[in-house]
């Protein structure tokens, strides 16, 4: 067996994805793809990852660009994982006083500073003046 890279991993997991979702092969090889979701791909990869444990388990799927990322960061305010280039699009984030508190954006943008704030740093600012 091959030992892969971080990088070399997260490429097979994706031609792995590309496969069972798109039936995509390389060109010498012939074999019928099971054409699944994105989401049974998803299950597929868990499955190898917590219950076998033949693929490192620090690889994840993108909520939004719905690749495998390693490279990614999981919110707990809504159960789902963003890779860093996706982030900016993702309706979560971090709030960029503190930078640990986990923000819906809808509801944390404040105009007044330009920034996404947490309940607590929007307290704080406001104390203050
Ligand atoms: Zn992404
Ligand atoms: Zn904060």
């Amino acid at each position: 067996m091959k030992i892969y890279s971080d990088i070399e991993w997260e490429e097979k997991l994706n031609e792995l994805f590309d496969y069972l979702i798109n039936g995509k092969l390389p060109d010498d090889v012939q074999c019928p793809s099971p054409k699944i979701s994105r989401e049974q791909a998803g299950n597929i990869l868990w499955f190898l990852q917590e219950v076998t444990g033949i693929i490192p388990d620090n690889y994840e799927v993108c909520a939004i660009c719905g690749d495998v990322h390693s490279d990614i960061r999981y919110f707990d305010i809504n159960g789902k994982h963003y890779c860093y280039g996706c982030q900016e699009y993702a309706p979560v984030g971090i709030c960029e006083e503190c930078n640990c508190v986990e923000i819906y954006k809808h509801k944390s943008y404040s105009k007044k500073d330009e920034l996404y704030l947490c309940k607590d740093c929007r307290r704080a600012r406001r104390a203050k003046k």
